[in-house]
C-alpha cells in the first residue's frame, strides 16, 4: 500500500474513534443500546430514564395560547455536513437567530430523523428535521419540521450531492439555500418544553414545532435512513404534567 494511502486511511480511522470517544458510552436506537437502555448505559444519561419532560411526545389536546410569531434570522451559512452515525448534521456557521417570545436563540445545527420523532394527534411522519439553537446561556431551543411523503423535498435533493454516506465523514459545504428550503412557508407552531431526544436526553428544551408539513419522497426517505443507520428514532414519551400550546 502506498504510504499515503495508508497514512490517509489512519488518519480517518482515526477521526472516527474520536467522534466516537466524543459520544460516551455507545448507544444506538435498537438492541442492547437501545432508547429503552439508555439510562442504563452511563450514569451521564441518567436522565433518559428519570426525567419527567421528555422528548419526542405525541403532541395532542392542545391548549389555544396565541403563541407570539417566531421571527427567523436565517442567512444560513452553513460550514460542513457530518456523519456522525446517529444522524446526518449539517452545522451553521454563527450568525443566523432566532427570536421567540422575545427571547434571542443562535442556530448551530440541523438534522435529520426518519420517521419523525414528535407526533401529531398520534400521527408519525416519514421525517423530521431539527433546527438546534442555543442561547448565550447555553438553554436550547429546537424548531422541528416534519416531513409527510409525497414530492421530493428540493432541500433534501439540493443537500443530496453533499451527503456523507459514512460515519465519521465531515464534507465542507454551502447549502444555504437548501436549508432554507427544508423550512415550511407557514411557520405556525405548537410549543412544548421538553428534552434532547438523544443521550443525555437533557431537559429544559424549547420544542417550537412547525404544524405545516412539507413532504419527502420516498426515494429520499430510504436513502436517508441507509446513510443514518435508520430508522433513527426515539419512541414518544409520556407528557406527564406538560401542556402543549397551540
Ligand atoms: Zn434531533
Amino acid at each position: 500500500m502506498p504510504k499515503a494511502t495508508a497514512l490517509m486511511i489512519s488518519l480517518s480511522l482515526a477521526i472516527s474513534a474520536s467522534a466516537r470517544a466524543d459520544e460516551g458510552a455507545h448507544w444506538a436506537y435498537d438492541g442492547h443500546g437501545g432508547p429503552e437502555h439508555w439510562a442504563e448505559l452511563s450514569k451521564d444519561f441518567s436522565m433518559c430514564g428519570l426525567g419527567r419532560n421528555q422528548s419526542p411526545v405525541n403532541l395532542a389536546g392542545a391548549v389555544p395560547s396565541s403563541l407570539a410569531a417566531i421571527r427567523f434570522d436565517y442567512p444560513l451559512e452553513t460550514s460542513e455536513i457530518v456523519n456522525n452515525g446517529h444522524t446526518v448534521q449539517i452545522n451553521i456557521a454563527p450568525g443566523s437567530a432566532i427570536d421567540a417570545d422575545g427571547h434571542h436563540y443562535l442556530l448551530k445545527q440541523v438534522h435529520f430523523h426518519t420517521p419523525s420523532e414528535n407526533q401529531i394527534d398520534g400521527k408519525s411522519f416519514a421525517a423530521e428535521a431539527h433546527f438546534v439553537h442555543a442561547d448565550a446561556d447555553g438553554n436550547l431551543a429546537v424548531v422541528a419540521v416534519l416531513f409527510d411523503d409525497g414530492a421530493a423535498s428540493p432541500g433534501l435533493a439540493a443537500l443530496d450531492p453533499a451527503m456523507p454516506d459514512r460515519t465519521g465523514q465531515h464534507r465542507p459545504v454551502q447549502a444555504r439555500n437548501a436549508i432554507a428550503a427544508l423550512l415550511p412557508p407557514s411557520r405556525d407552531y405548537f410549543e412544548y418544553s421538553g428534552s434532547l431526544t438523544t443521550p443525555p436526553c437533557s431537559e429544559g428544551v424549547r420544542w417550537l414545532v412547525m404544524k405545516q408539513p412539507m413532504t419527502i419522497s420516498p426515494v429520499q426517505r430510504e436513502a436517508l435512513a441507509r446513510i443514518m443507520h435508520g430508522p433513527n428514532n426515539r419512541p414518544v414519551q409520556p407528557l406527564n404534567a406538560r401542556l402543549v400550546l397551540d
